[in-house]
Formats: C-alpha cells, structure tokens, sequence
C-alpha cells in the first residue's frame, strides 16, 4: 500500500533510506521506520507520525551511522493502528531477520497462530509480522531457500524487503501483486516500492514480476525465479522526472487512481471470501440474534460515500428485507432521526476522520443505536468510535475526487449485504456462493472496461464544450447516475444533474432542448424497457444521449446516438462496472476543459469542518 526503500553500497546506508522515504511521503502513510546491519546486528528504528518523529529519533541514537545495508518503509496501516510498534520494520524472535512489507498478508490470522502454538511471540497487530518468524523459522543458513520457503506460505499481496543478520552486506526483495522494482547506481543498488525513491540516483531498473527474487549486494543483483532458479533480466530505462514518476507516468494522480482500481477492489474483496464459498468479517461482531432483531438502518455518509451508501440501500433491502435509509451526515444530524438500540448505523468515510459523519456516528452512539464503519483509514477517529469496523483496502488515495475509494467501499457494501443476509437467513447459501464469485469476477471486469479508455475519451470530446449535463437511471442505475453527475461536475465544472429516470417528466424535463446532453444508465435489467421509454422522451425533445447499458443489451439500442457498452454480471454488483465509464468521462471531460483535476477548485480531499 505504502513505501519502500532499501539500499546496499560503500556509503552509510541511513541517509539514502531518510531520502527514499521523504521522496516518498506525497503517498500519505502514518508511520515510518527504518533497519541497518550494524556491528553484526540489525538496528531498528521506526516511529508513528511524519518522517520528522524518526529522523529525530535516528539523530538521538548514537552508532546508528556506519551501516551499508538496510532497508525503510513508509506504512500505510491495514492491520493495526498507526502506532511505533506497528510500524515496520518487523524483526524475527531472535533478531535474526528484519521486514519491510506493503500489501496485505491474507492467511496471517491462520500463520500467526501456528507460529504462537510453536513458541513465536508477537509484538505487533500486523500481518506483515508472522513473514519475519516464518523467515527464521524456515532459516537452515541458506537465506535464499528460506525466503522461498516464506513465500510459499504467504497468501495474498506483498512486496518485501528482507536483512538477515547472517548476510551483513547483501538484502533480498521478493514480490506479488505489490509493486516493486530494483535500482542500480554507481552509489550503490537499491529496491523501492516506487520509482520516485530512487530517481535522483538512477534511472535504471530492473522491474520484478510476480514471485521473483532479488539477491542485491554492492556489486550487483542477482535474480531467481520462485523456484530459485537464476534469472536474466534486462534494464528498463525510465525517462520520467520526479512529477511523472509520482504519478507512475500518468498525467494525474486521479487516472493512476482510476487505472488502480481492479487492485484495489481484488486487495479489499479477497480477504475476506474464504476458499469455501464463504465469507470472513473479521471486523464485524453482529450475532444472528442483533440481526434479526434490527427495525431498521440508516446508511450516513457525505459526497460520494452517500452515493455508495444508495447502492447499499438497494443491495441490503433487496437481500436482507430490513428497510434502509440512506442520510447525508449533515442532513441526518439535525433531523431527530428514530434511532433506538435496534438500528444499525452504517457510517462510510474514506479519511475516517470527515467532520459531520463523525459527528452523526456520535449522535447514533447517544441514542444507543450500533454503528458499524466502513473506512479507509485505520485508526482514523470514525474506525475508533464505531462499534464494528471494515477496512476497505484502497490505499491513499491522493487526487481529491474519489474513485478507487469509492469503488472498494461499494463491494465492502455488497460483502456486508450477502454477510447480513446470509446470517440472517433471508438467502440460501447456493446464492451466496453465486453472488461472491460474480464479485470475485469484478476486478476483472473493470480491467476490461479499463481498456476502453480511449473510447471513452473520444465520447468525453463531445461534452467538451457543453454548459449542462444531465444522468438519469432506476434504481442502482439511478445510484450511479448520482456519482457519475458529481464526477462530472466536480472536476469538469460543467453544471450536471442526476434524476431518477423517471422523476424527469415531473419538472426538469421542461430543461431539455435541442442538442442538451442526457447520459442514461440502464443496465439493471428489469428496468431497461422502462428506461428506454424515458430515453425516447428526452429524444423525442430533442436531447442528444448517451446510454451506458451492458453487452446483453448492445442490440437493443437503435437509434441512440452514443452508447458505451460494459460486461454483463449480476444487477445487483452492476454499479461497479457501470460506475467506471462515468469516472474516465469526468476525467477525460476535464481534461479535455484543461482543469486542475487533482485539485479542483474549492475541494479538499478529507472535509474535516462541518
Ligand atoms: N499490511 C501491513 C500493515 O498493516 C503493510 C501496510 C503497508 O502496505 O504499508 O502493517
């Protein structure tokens, strides 16, 4: 999720590890820590907060300074709050090992207890923490056999650096599904999780795949795939400068963010379906008995943490039959709400820390009500008053429009949804097995809707110019039809608006002249004839539209003057497919508008005033 440094060479190894990791602080991350062989020794130090908290600590420790090995890290927590003892670098139970780890460890739980039963203590809450025993738990003196061995037993996504107290002048780095690369300079040859730490020392990397191991050492880099077999690779140049690097060559953070989201969604929904079909809350206590005695739930959010909680409301009624409300934190705070000891209160917020949620959650608390959070940021004000948490894995998310957020947090709803639903016994467990495995099939999904980003910004050109947009749909199309509007306007400054699709002929219709631009969603099933009718209403007034609908409709769609066409799935997980053309058209829009799409005027990234 967050940064990595490692370097070996002639020099002291502390001043490149302090720069990697400042190169790397425009990510965000709550905590940093850095390890150096040193006399024989592995020395940590690591601390909670900005990089400043460390360097101090670095400069009051005496004899932290000759090192030529070592490795540093930027955490990003998902398993544990920001704290010193959380933060990396990990050491294995005799020190023998240090850790630095982005991603997330899925099968921890079942290794940490393994390794509790034979003796291991923990010191940490992370995940990252079971990878430094099981290093010296498979250690025969052969570094690399036990970095294999490791590896082998991880589940999930990781990208590693690894000092061994044996090995006092060579690291080693191994990667899945988490970015890693290797650098090498004539100061010496480092790892980084991201390209930006390293780049005023070189721009020559060699880019590690899935499973394959670095051995560096300060005069050169050895190779192994994950059978340790010996690799040859070959040297990428990269011509970025720092800004390009930032933003892995995107020319915004917010398309990088965009591009991220299969990760980002496989990293939030993975962990917590199990093998059998079945799904694993870790952070949510609620019995059968608290389920079916609820009256009633209310979904609290802002901007377009409410919009995912309208697709909640449609997913969790539908599955569950408990009725849903869904209140913008602010709106919900001053209303007297009906809230008793039998209402959930589901409060989502990518920062954790957004001022009138926080304040709605301690409102639901006074009256008693439970609240169950879904959030970003670990230990953020939100995850630490609520009574259940779930982390949705996003990562930070840097440019101030959401997307990959909001996109975890919806599966995180679907997830609760089936969870909810299945306990309770309102759906049999053959559904639930059908429901998650359309939603493991997602990420992918979007990874082929990513693909047609140049379609996209073909179709984004004919907005270019326009003054006023309007986003109609039903239902979950009618959910998505809200977030695409405030894509669209809050990056493009193009005044837009969203209705339900049928609600337009109760006034606004009266807007609709030659050449107004209606987009149309229509990919919930059931709803596409209706949809349509609404469709030929506008037209039959002259509005130009666009319908989003899925592959099993793309014959259906004569004489509709633009479409764009995403996979089939289930309707109740559609939003997550049909949610993504609308974010590259805001995108793509405001480019094409010349805005300031990271931070567009007037916005913050986490609203902490009310
Ligand atoms: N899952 C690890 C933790 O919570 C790594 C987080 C990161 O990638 O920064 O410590």
């Amino acid at each position: 999720m967050c940064g990595i440094i490692g370097y070996v060479g002639d020099d002291n190894a502390t001043g490149y590890l302090v720069s990697g990791l400042e190169k790397l602080e425009y990510r965000g991350y709550d905590s940093a820590g850095i390890a150096v062989i040193e006399n024989g020794k592995i020395d940590v130090i690591k601390s909670k907060g900005r990089l400043k908290a460390l360097e101090e600590k670095i400069q009051a420790q005496s004899g932290f300074a000759s090192g030529t090995v070592g490795i540093g890290h930027t955490r990003w927590a998902t398993h544990g709050e920001p704290s010193d003892a959380n933060s990396h670098p990990h050491l294995s139970k005799s020190g023998l090992f240090a850790v630095v780890h982005n991603g997330i460890i899925e099968n921890f739980s079942f290794l940490k207890e393994k390794l509790i039963s034979q003796g291991y203590e923990f010191k940490s809450e992370t995940d990252t923490e079971v990878v430094a025993h099981l290093l010296e738990k498979n250690y025969d003196g052969d570094l690399l056999k036990a970095v294999k061995k490791t590896a082998d037993a991880l589940e999930g996504s990781y990208a590693l650096g690894i000092l061994c107290r044996d090995y006092p002048d060579e690291f080693v780095c191994v990667r899945r599904s988490s970015p890693l690369i290797v650098g090498i300079s004539e100061k010496g040859n480092f790892i980084a999780s991201d390209i930006t730490a390293i780049l005023s020392y070189t721009n020559n990397i060699y880019k590690l795949n899935d499973g394959e191991i670095a051995l560096l050492s300060k005069s050169g880099v050895k190779f192994y795939d994950k059978y340790l077999q010996p690799l040859e690779k070959s040297i990428t140049h990269i011509d970025w400068d720092i800004s390009a690097a930032e933003k892995c060559g995107y020319e915004h953070f917010m398309i990088k963010e965009i591009m991220e989201q299969p990760e980002a969604v496989r990293a939030t929904i993975s962990p917590r379906i199990r093998d059998d079909g079945t799904i694993a809350l870790d952070g949510v206590s609620l019995t059968k008995k608290e389920l079916l005695a609820l009256n009633r739930i209310y979904i609290v959010a802002c901007g377009s943490a409410y919009h995912v909680g309208v697709v909640g409301k449609y997913v969790i009624e539908k599955l569950t039959r408990i009725p849903v409300e869904v209140d913008i934190a602010s709106e919900f705070r001053y209303r007297d709400p009906i809230v008793d000891g039998n209402t959930l209160v589901i409060i989502i917020s990518q920062s954790g820390e957004t001022a009138d949620t926080l304040a709605a959650l301690r409102m639901a608390k006074a009256k008693n009500a439970r609240v169950l959070s879904v959030v970003n940021v670990v230990g953020s004000s939100i995850a630490s008053e609520s009574d259940d948490v779930l982390y949705t894995w996003a990562g930070p998310e840097i440019a101030v429009a959401t997307t990959k957020a909001y996109s975890t947090q919806l599966c995180m709803m679907y997830i609760l949804a089936i969870h909810m639903a299945e306990e309770m016994g309102r759906i049999a467990h053959d559904e639930t097995r059908r429901l998650l495995s359309s939603l493991m099939a997602i990420p992918e999904k979007i990874e082929d809707i990513l693909r047609l980003s140049a379609d996209i910004e073909e179709t984004a050109k004919l907005f270019k110019d326009l003054e006023h947009a309007y986003f109609i749909g039903r239902n979950i199309d009618y959910a998505i039809a809200l977030e695409a509007s405030l894509k669209l306007k809050e990056i493009s400054y193009i005044h837009s608006e969203a209705y339900g699709a049928g609600e337009l002929k109760h006034g606004t219709i009266s807007l609709i002249e030659p050449g107004t631009m209606v987009v149309a969603l229509a990919c919930v099933d059931e709803l596409f004839p209706k949809t349509m009718s609404n469709i030929k209403e506008v037209k039959a007034r002259g509005a130009r539209v666009l319908c989003v609908t899925t592959a099993k409709h793309s014959e259906e769609l004569k004489d509709i003057d633009y479409t764009l066409i995403v996979p089939d799935t289930d309707n109740l997980l559609i939003g997550s497919l049909e949610v993504i053309p609308m974010q590259l058209l805001g995108y793509y829009v405001a480019k094409h508008r010349g805005c300031d799409i990271d931070k567009p005027r007037n916005l913050a990234k986490s609203v902490t005033v009310e």
